[in-house]
């Protein structure tokens, strides 16, 4: 490609190094016909204030901490979550199979190892100050100058093409140095004589969330072989097994996992669906551990990886509910279990958040450190109504549901809260309304398409966490994602179309 050819606009001659680079190295996500197109992204790297991605990097341990601590208070979490079960269905049926597989009581033995491979999600919280101007850099080191959106403890996704998408754009900062001032300068970043490659924070979803995986099944395995079980001589393969959808468009994004504990730690990685499974997998229980097994017996799955199972639609019919009751009473290691998918609720992020509550699991200073990183969260009742409906562009109205799409933005707020029957309060919260700063932004769609445009970003933070409730096995980091949409459309999500991915390009 001739960058000198001057006929060719900048961002065109950029965008078909980024596409190319795209397909030679797997950044990509696959198309309803069964093919491949790049993976959405920002041509560029977005500006992101240093000391703010530092920030939410040094959460990601304590979140880690939190959510599993959590999840082992079933009283507490069972309780929590009673009305907004009432509710929700989907909720109930979650909490149904908690409390039968875990409250239950007898001689089967309980598997205590939890994986859990988590991701924070936040946006800067910037609002425009008196002047109507609104500043990237604004009360960065105030209190509460990045807000955490949400936490994500089930298929939390990305992770493997936020590592692709680092390697893309430190590339093209490299590669195309002058051509990438340029485009900054195109922006309106004007003080960038030159990039400068340090500035890109690497990132290492892929090698972390697959050394928890890799430790969950090394521990399942130590485990299972000290026991000295009369199955343990049978030739059943050991294997992790993916749980995906059966129409997963984001099947690269997996697959890099896939691939990397296999060339690590040459673990073997089945692919299933719930309705496969509902199928294939049956528990056996010898001298009281209920192992879990595949096709006939087999291959014996070590660690069940959710990367679908969580909204109702992954549970068409009872089968699928049934298989994921009897993967949850086995003894492989859940990724997530149901008590640690539960603490993801949107109704768990708001309780957290009020008094007192932190302090039952976190030390003072890690209480401190997090709540920093609260919005405001409340729960739906008369006062919070009331303040909605009168401004509602202060608010965003959130069902207990996982996956984009499902959230009430602005006047949908008071026409949804107006028809809401009291029982249904307690399957939604109001947040505060998070106002990030916007910042000029060429985003490159699927299939090519570009887009000039004023844009946000939501920064993730992934987190790998296996513990057994006394031990922290796995207490790590991983890396980043950052995802970037067009100013003014409210949803998020790259798998449901509203972002793109981006990287950091650290600043201040
Ligand atoms: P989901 O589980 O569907 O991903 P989220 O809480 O992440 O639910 O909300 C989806 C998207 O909606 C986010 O990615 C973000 O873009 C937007 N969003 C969510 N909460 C807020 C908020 N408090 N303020 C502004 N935007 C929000
Ligand atoms: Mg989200």
């Amino acid at each position: 490609m001739d960058f000198t050819n001057k006929e060719e606009p900048l961002h065109t001659a950029l965008k078909h190094a980024i596409m190319d680079w795209a397909s030679a190295n797997g950044l990509l996500v696959r198309t309803n016909e069964d093919g491949f197109t790049n993976c959405p992204v920002t041509l560029v790297p977005s500006l992101y204030p240093r000391q703010v991605y530092e920030e939410a990097c040094n959460l990601a341990t304590i979140f880690n901490r939190l959510i599993d601590r959590c999840s082992r208070d079933l009283n507490w979490l069972v309780e929590t979550l009673e009305e907004t079960a009432a509710g929700d269905d989907f909720i109930m049926r979650q909490i149904q199979i908690c409390k039968k597989v875990n409250m239950s009581t007898g001689n089967i033995k309980k598997q205590k190892l939890q994986l859990g491979l988590n991701r924070s999600d936040y946006m800067i919280h910037a609002p425009p100050d008196s002047e109507g101007n609104v500043s990237l850099f604004k009360n960065i080191s105030d209190q509460g100058s990045f807000l955490q959106v949400e936490l994500n403890t089930i298929a939390s996704s990305f992770g493997g093409l936020s590592d692709k998408t680092c390697d893309l754009h430190r590339f093209m900062l490299k590669r195309y140095q002058e051509e990438i001032v340029q485009c900054y300068d195109f922006l309106g970043k004007r003080n960038f004589s030159k990039v400068n490659l340090s500035s890109l924070p690497l990132t290492k979803n892929i090698e972390i969330l697959s050394q928890g995986m890799a430790e969950a099944f090394k521990c399942y395995q130590n485990d299972v072989m000290s026991k000295d079980l009369p199955n343990n001589s049978e030739n059943a393969e050991k294997c992790v097994v993916f749980v995906v959808q059966e129409d997963e468009t984001n099947t690269v994004d997996q697959r890099l996992l896939e691939y990397e504990l296999f060339r690590t730690y040459e673990i073997p990685v089945m692919r299933r669906s719930l309705t496969n499974l509902s199928k294939s997998a049956e528990v056996v229980i010898t001298e009281n551990v209920p192992k879990l097994f595949l096709d006939n017996r087999t291959k014996e799955v070590c660690v069940v990886y959710f990367r679908d199972g969580y909204s109702p639609s992954a549970y068409p019919t009872e089968a699928e509910w049934g298989v994921r009751e009897l993967i949850e009473s086995s003894y492989a290691i859940k990724c997530p279990t149901i008590p640690y998918q539960l603490v993801g609720a949107k109704k768990i992020q708001q309780v957290l958040s009020s008094a007192g509550i932190l302090e039952k699991f976190l030390s003072k200073e890690d209480v401190q450190k997090v709540r920093r990183c609260f919005a405001g969260l409340y729960e739906v009742n008369d006062d919070s109504i009331a303040a909605a409906i009168e401004n509602p562009e202060h608010f965003v109205l959130k069902p207990q549901r996982e996956g984009g799409g499902n959230n009430f933005y602005g006047q949908d707020i008071p026409k949804k809260l107006k028809q809401m029957s009291i029982l249904e309060r307690g399957a939604y919260i109001l947040m505060q309304r998070i106002f990030p700063p916007a910042q000029n932004s060429i985003l490159l769609a699927k299939g090519g398409q570009i887009k000039l445009s004023k844009a946000l970003s939501e920064l993730g933070i992934y987190g790998a966490y296996l513990g057994d409730g006394t031990t922290e096995h796995f207490n790590e980091k991983a890396g980043h994602l950052l995802r970037t949409k067009v100013d003014g459309v409210d949803e998020g999500g790259v798998a449901s179309g509203f972002a793109v991915l981006d990287s950091p390009y650290v600043v201040g």
